[in-house]
C-alpha cells in the first residue's frame, strides 16, 4: 500500500543494539521500520511524509518485564515501614470480582502505554485469566505471568490451576497476538519447592519474586519470623513446611536451573549467586523505585547489585512492579526506572537503555528487533523531549528530565508485528 511511508528526522535517533544518529531519522513504512540512522545515509524518498522533531530523541517501544496491572487501581500509596503489613494491606485492596479486576488492568493498561510500554511481563494477581483478557483486546503484548499461591499440602492445588490454565490457553485460536500465558509461582515463602519445579516444565515463561527481603531470607532458612506468622494467620501453615537452612536462590536451585526464570528484585544476594544466575540465563527483574519504596538493599547491605550481575554476564531488565511502589501517577514507565537509575548511580545510558528494551523482551520470549531501531516490524517507536541548544547528550538530558514520551508510531496491530508464541 502506498502513501503510509513516514520520513521522522529526530536530534537522536537510538537503539540499544548500535544503532545511533544525531541528528537521525527513521523511515518507516506503516508499522514497519524500513531505515534508521544518518539523514544523509537514509535521503529523502520520494512519497514519503516527513515529521521534523529536532528537539526529540527518538527511540524504540519500552519493556516492561514487571508489573502488576492488576493493582493499578490502588494507585500510589506511601510504604508504612513493615512488609508483611503492607502484602496484608495490598490482599485487602485487591480488587475482588472480575469487573473490578478488568478495570484496573485497563487503567494499568493506559498508564503503561502512556509511559511509552511496547511489551508487558505483567503478574496475574490471584490466578485470574481476566487480565490476559484485557490485553488482548487493547493489542498489548508480552506475557501474562498466572500468579499461584501453594505452600506444605496446598502445593497440589497451584500446581493444578497452572497445568489446567496453561492447557486451556495452547488450545485457544489468535495465538499469533505476541501475548502468552507464563506460570507466576508467587515468591519462595508462599509457594513451595514443587509448585516452582511444576511451573518449570510447563514450557511457558515462568516470573517469581525472589530474595527480595530478608523476611524471606529469615523464612527460607529457619521457617520463622514476620512471614510464618503470615502464613499461619491466613491458615495455610501445616507441619510439612520446615526450615532449609538455605538462601532462597540456592533453595531453588533445581528449578531455576531447569528453565530460563525472570526472578523480580534479588536485592539480597551472595557472591556466588552471580555466576549461577548467569549460568541458569535467570533474568532479574529490577524494579529500581519498588526496591527503594521499600527500603531494600537494607542499611548495612551491599547496594543492589545489578550492574555487578551485568558484569558476571546475568542478563538484567527492568519493571515497575506495582503502581502502589511509584512516584508516578499519570504512568507506568520503566524510562522512570532509567531515570531513578541515571540519577541515583550515573549508570551508563545506553545499559539502561538495554535493561529497558531488548533484555526485557528476550526474557518475555519476543523478538528483541521489535523494540530496536532494525528494519522490519516495530513495537512502536517513541519520541522523548530534550533541549537542542544545551551541549550536553540528548539522551542524557532525557534520563534528567521528567516529561512523558509520546508515541509516533503506534504499535502495530496484533498479529502484525509480534512474534508468535514458539518464538
Ligand atoms: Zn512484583
Amino acid at each position: 500500500m502506498g502513501g503510509r511511508r513516514t520520513l521522522i528526522r529526530a536530534g537522536l535517533v537510538v537503539d540499544a543494539e548500535g544503532c545511533r544518529a544525531g541528528p537521525g531519522a527513521v523511515l518507516v513504512d506503516g508499522p514497519r521500520i524500513v531505515a534508521a540512522g544518518a539523514p544523509a545515509a537514509i535521503g529523502r524518498p520520494s512519497g514519503a511524509r516527513t515529521v521534523d522533531l529536532p528537539d526529540a530523541v527518538v527511540l524504540p517501544g519500552l519493556v516492561n518485564v514487571h508489573c502488576h496491572l492488576d493493582l493499578s487501581h490502588i494507585g500510589p500509596v506511601p510504604f508504612g515501614g513493615d512488609f508483611v503489613d503492607w502484602i496484608d494491606r495490598v490482599r485487602l485492596k485487591r480488587a475482588g470480582d472480575d469487573q473490578a479486576i478488568a478495570a484496573s488492568v485497563r487503567r494499568g493498561i493506559d498508564l503503561a502505554r502512556a509511559g511509552g510500554t511496547a511489551l508487558v511481563g505483567d503478574i496475574a494477581g490471584a490466578g485470574s485469566r481476566i487480565p490476559i483478557g484485557e490485553l488482548r483486546a487493547a493489542g498489548l503484548a508480552g506475557v501474562s505471568f498466572l500468579e499461584v499461591f501453594g505452600v506444605g499440602r496446598r502445593q497440589g492445588n497451584a500446581i493444578r490451576a497452572l497445568t489446567e490454565a496453561v492447557k486451556f490457553e495452547s488450545n485457544r485460536d489468535g495465538s499469533q497476538d505476541g501475548l502468552r500465558l507464563g506460570a507466576g509461582p508467587h515468591a519462595p515463602y508462599s509457594c513451595g519447592i514443587d509448585v516452582y519445579r511444576a511451573a518449570a516444565e510447563l514450557g511457558v515463561p515462568v516470573a517469581t519474586h525472589l530474595a527480595e527481603s530478608l523476611e524471606e531470607l529469615q523464612f527460607i532458612r529457619a521457617a520463622e519470623g514476620p512471614l510464618a506468622g503470615l502464613l499461619k494467620r491466613l491458615g495455610v501453615w501445616d507441619e510439612t513446611i520446615f526450615a532449609h537452612q538455605a538462601h532462597p536462590i540456592d533453595y531453588l536451585a533445581d528449578a531455576l536451573r531447569a528453565t530460563p526464570f525472570i526472578a523480580a528484585h534479588l536485592n539480597y544476594v551472595e557472591d556466588r549467586h552471580l555466576e549461577l544466575l548467569a549460568d541458569w540465563r535467570t533474568t532479574v527483574a529490577y524494579c529500581p523505585r519498588a526496591s527503594a519504596y521499600f527500603g531494600h538493599p537494607q542499611p548495612g547491605r551491599s547496594p543492589h547489585r545489578y550492574r555487578q550481575m551485568l558484569e558476571a554476564g546475568v542478563s538484567v531488565a527492568l519493571g515497575t512492579d506495582s503502581l502502589i511502589c511509584l512516584d508516578t501517577p499519570d504512568r507506568i514507565s520503566v524510562l522512570d526506572e532509567m531515570r531513578f537509575l541515571y540519577r541515583r548511580d550515573g549508570t551508563d545510558p545506553m545499559t539502561l537503555l538495554r535493561m529497558a528494551t531488548t533484555a526485557g523482551a528476550v526474557a518475555l520470549g519476543a523478538d528483541p528487533s521489535l523494540v530496536t531501531l532494525a528494519p522490519g516490524p516495530t513495537a512502536g517507536l517513541l519520541a522523548a523531549t530534550f533541549d537542542p541548544h544545551n551541549p550536553l547528550d540528548p539522551l542524557r538530558q532525557v534520563l534528567q528530565r521528567d516529561d512523558p514520551v509520546r508515541w509516533i508510531v503506534a504499535p502495530a496491530p496484533a498479529g502484525e508485528s509480534q512474534t508468535g508464541p514458539t518464538t
